[in-house]
C-alpha cells in the first residue's frame, strides 16, 4: 500500500506540473456473493470499499493525455489525435477509457494526470475498474461533460473487453460508478437495476488478502466465459427461452443437465445455484438471519472451489482458518480466483480480535503474511473535497 494521502497527491502534481489540479476518486469493491455470475447476466452483491485510487488532473492546451502512476513510478503520454493500441501494460486501462469515452460522443481536452491508489493492485479488489472509473470520471470533468454513472460504468467496461482484452462482466466498473455508503448493492447484471441493502451494524466485513496471485487468473478466466456459452448453447436446445444461464432455474438444470460434458455441467451447476444465493442472502440480511448469510457464503465457496474450479490452496486455507474464528458467520473466496482476497462475514463484537486469530497461523502455514481489514462500504465515484 501506499502510505500517500489524497493531499500529498496534490502536493506531488504541483511540484511535478506547477499548477493545481482537481482531485477525484473511485473505490475498489468487495464482493459478499454472486461470483462469476455477472457475465451470465446474473445476480451479485458487491460493496464499494473505503479505499480508492486518487486521480489529479489539470487540462492543457494540446490532446496529449500525460500521466504518472505514483505507486508504479512510471509515465506514460498519449496523443488522443493519434491512433492508439494496446502496449500490454497499466496505461492500456486510462488509454481505453478515453478512447472509449470519445467513442461514445465525448471531445476530450488533453490533460496531465497523477495517479495513487491505496488498494493493492491485482488482489481482487478491483483496482483496475476503481483506475477506470476515477480516470473517466476525471476526463468527463475536464472536458465539462455532465456525468451519467451507468454510462460511465459501461464505458469503463468496453474499455476494459475491448482495449485491455479482459473479458470481465460489469459489476467491477458498476460498483466503483455506484457505491452506496452502509451498504451492498444487489445488481440484476440483465437489466443493470440495483438495490442497496444496508449492511447491520451488528455485523462486520471482513477481507483477507491471501498475498498470493496465480498467473493462471486471466486465461482461466477467458476459458469459464467459455465453458458458459458451450452451457447456454446446449441447454437452450431442450429449454425455452434461455439466452444466458441467468434463464436456467435449478430444477431446469436437475432435469436437462445430463446431456451436458461434465465439466460444462459443473461449471452450469455453480452459475445456476449461485444467482439462487444471491437472491437467498439478501433475504437473509435484510431479515437480519446473518447465520443463514454465512451459511450460503459457505455454499458460495465450495461451489467455486469443487464445480467452478477457480480457487486455490491459499483462498481454501484462508477460508477455513476463518470459519473457525469465533463470531464468523461465513467465509469465501471473493473476485475472480486463483489467489486474491476472501470475505468474512463477522459478528461486530468478535470483528476486533479476527485478525489476530486467523493472521498468525495463515502465515506459519503459508510462509506470507497476510492483509486482513474490516470494510466499511463507502460511495461510488466523485470528486474529492479537501
Ligand atoms: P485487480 O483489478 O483485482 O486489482 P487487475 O489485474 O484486474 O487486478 O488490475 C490490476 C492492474 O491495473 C495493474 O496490474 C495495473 O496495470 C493497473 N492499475 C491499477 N491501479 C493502478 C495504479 N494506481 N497505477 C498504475 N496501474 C494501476
Ligand atoms: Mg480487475
Amino acid at each position: 500500500m501506499t502510505p500517500l494521502s489524497p493531499n500529498d497527491l496534490l502536493h506531488l502534481f504541483e511540484r511535478r506540473f506547477g499548477r493545481q489540479p482537481i482531485l477525484f476518486r473511485a473505490p475498489g469493491r468487495v464482493n459478499l456473493i454472486g461470483e462469476h455470475t455477472d457475465y451470465n447476466d446474473g445476480f451479485v452483491l458487491p460493496a464499494a470499499l473505503d479505499l480508492a485510487t486518487y486521480v489529479a488532473v489539470a487540462p492543457r492546451e494540446d490532446r496529449v493525455i500525460q500521466v504518472h502512476s505514483v505507486n508504479l513510478n512510471a509515465d506514460f503520454t498519449a496523443d488522443l489525435g493519434q491512433p492508439q493500441s494496446p502496449v500490454h501494460g497499466w496505461s492500456d486501462y486510462v488509454v481505453g477509457v478515453a478512447l472509449e469515452l470519445e467513442k461514445s460522443g465525448h471531445r476530450l481536452k488533453g490533460s496531465d494526470m497523477m495517479v495513487m491508489s491505496v488498494l493493492s493492485m491485482g488482489s481482487g479488489l478491483s483496482a483496475s475498474a476503481a483506475l477506470e472509473a476515477s480516470v473517466g470520471y476525471a476526463l468527463l470533468s475536464v472536458a465539462g461533460a455532465p456525468i451519467n454513472r451507468l454510462d460511465l460504468a459501461k464505458i469503463c467496461q468496453r474499455a476494459e473487453n475491448e482495449f485491455v482484452g479482459m473479458r470481465c462482466g460489469i459489476m467491477d466498473q458498476f460498483i466503483s460508478c455506484h457505491g452506496v455508503e452502509g451498504c451492498a448493492l444487489l445488481l440484476d447484471c440483465r437489466s443493470l437495476e440495483a438495490r442497496p441493502v444496508p449492511i447491520d451494524p451488528k455485523v462486520r466485513i471482513l477481507v483477507c488478502n491471501t498475498m498470493v496471485h496465480h498467473q493462471l487468473a486471466g486465461s482461466e478466466y477467458n476459458l469459464r466465459r467459455r465453458d458458459c456459452e458451450t452451457a447456454v448453447a446446449l441447454l437452450s436446445q431442450t429449454i425455452d427461452g434461455v439466452r444466458a444461464l441467468r434463464d436456467v432455474s435449478v430444477p431446469e438444470l436437475e432435469t436437462h443437465g445430463a446431456r451436458l460434458p461434465q465439466t460444462i455441467l459443473k461449471r452450469a451447476r455453480h452459475v445456476v445455484t449461485e444467482n439462487k444465493r444471491v437472491l437467498e442472502a439478501v433475504a437473509a440480511l435484510e431479515a437480519g438471519d446473518f447465520i443463514e448469510t454465512g451459511r450460503l457464503m459457505n455454499a458460495s465457496h465450495e461451489s467455486l472451489r469443487d464445480d467452478y474450479n477457480v480457487s486455490c490452496p491459499e483462498l481454501d486455507l484462508m477460508v477455513e482458518l476463518s470459519r473457525t474464528a469465533p463470531g464468523v458467520y461465513g467465509s469465501r473466496m471473493t473476485g475472480g480466483g486463483f489467489g486474491g482476497c476472501t470475505v468474512s462475514l463477522v459478528d461486530a463484537a468478535a470483528a476486533e480480535g479476527f485478525a489476530d486469530i486467523v493472521g498468525p497461523t495463515y502465515e506459519k502455514e503459508t510462509g506470507l503474511k497476510p492483509m486482513i481489514f474490516s470494510c466499511y462500504p463507502g460511495r461510488g465515484a466523485g470528486p474529492v473535497v479537501l
